[in-house]
């Protein structure tokens, strides 16, 4: 109970983008390897996500759903030592307290559980066949919260909210193969293959793609890798820019500063470069207890990271400058 107690409970759910990001963590959790993202209607008719992960186990069901339920954390010590995305167990709990969840599982791929939520209640439990892995289907969302579906923005721009989160957990995860479809079609297909350069010329296009450079450095307590955009590709919003701590899309303030740092005086004003940026940190060094939604995390030493960063990135800049442009 005291664990309990030390989760902060919140809201977790604000818009269709949400219950995408919270499905395809679980299914990185699982250790999927193939994620399919299908909505419709921007996610509010229906969010439908496939993995070909670990499944869960009929018994494991209810638990699963249930609030403050989480595989991933056993004792007060694993809080603060945190690797996996989820941990608070209030996602699918969340998800199925706003709208009809459906869910196909099955830890063998031979027999496998279909059951139904609605409302925070299961409506039905069955055995049912099924790949192996796991399909959650989230329908009419906030259908019994309509205070919440008057916050949301437009049709496209909350699609576009989807299509820009799924974005950045593709270049995330090159090494996962990530569909999303929209109305059936396709908006986004990684192969997988753990080719960032690739992801990103599936993202933003093959031209910028040819126009980044590798930035890869160490310490004994953080390594960085990706990419980033020569000066001359720079953008005039922050969106291009992507941090991923330990597999997780972050926000955080001074990484992004730290990153323009490395730039020196070679962006003009108000422009901002492309970036993808992964960040592998000991689980100890991360707080990520802070916000719901996981986004804002907190770091120890995030001085040094933010110098190693900067160095990395003028590093990278420098050496993109002598050598002729890697080709995909
Ligand atoms: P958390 O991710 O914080 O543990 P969630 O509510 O997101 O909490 O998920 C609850 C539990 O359900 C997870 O701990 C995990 O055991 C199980 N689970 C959820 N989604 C999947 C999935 N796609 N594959 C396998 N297990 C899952
Ligand atoms: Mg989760």
């Amino acid at each position: 109970e005291n664990l309990t107690n030390q989760i902060a409970a919140g809201e977790v759910i604000e818009r269709p983008a949400s219950v995408v990001k919270e499905l395809v963590e679980n299914a990185i959790d699982a250790q999927a390897t193939r994620i399919r993202v299908e909505v419709k209607k921007s996610g509010l008719l229906e969010v439908a996500v496939q993995d070909n992960g670990t499944g869960i186990a009929p018994d494991q069901i209810d638990l699963a759903f249930m609030r403050h339920a989480t595989s991933k954390i056993a004792n007060e010590h694993d809080l603060f030592n945190i690797a996996t995305l989820g941990f608070r167990g209030e996602a699918l709990a969340s998800i199925a307290a706003v709208a009809h969840v459906e869910i196909l599982t099955s830890t063998d791929g031979q027999l496998g559980t279909r059951a139904g939520f609605a409302g925070g209640a299961k409506t039905f439990q069955e055995d049912a066949g099924s790949a192996k892995g796991t399909k959650i289907t989230v329908r009419d969302l906030f259908y019994n919260t309509p205070a919440r579906l008057k916050y949301l923005k437009s049709p496209r721009t909350e699609l576009m909210k989807i299509v820009d989160i799924v974005n950045r957990i593709a270049l995330g995860h090159p090494e996962i193969s990530l569909t999303l479809t929209s109305e059936g079609k396709v908006l986004l297909r990684t192969s997988g293959n753990g080719n960032l350069q690739q992801d990103v010329a599936n993202i933003y296009g093959r031209k910028v793609a040819e126009q980044m450079v590798k930035i890869e450095s160490e310490d004994p307590d953080f390594t960085v890798y990706g990419l980033v955009s020569k000066p001359e590709l720079s953008r005039s919003s922050r969106n291009f820019i992507s941090i991923l701590l330990n597999g997780r899309y972050i926000k955080n303030y001074a990484l992004a500063s730290a990153l323009l740092d490395g730039y020196g005086t070679k962006l003009s004003g108000k422009k901002y470069p492309i970036a993808v940026v992964a960040i592998e940190a000991d689980p100890l060094l991360v707080d990520v207890n802070v916000h719901p939604t996981k986004e804002e995390v907190r770091l120890s030493k995030e001085k040094e990271l933010s110098r190693l960063l900067t160095s990395a990135v003028t590093d990278a800049l420098l050496a993109g400058e002598e050598d002729p442009l890697f080709r995909l």
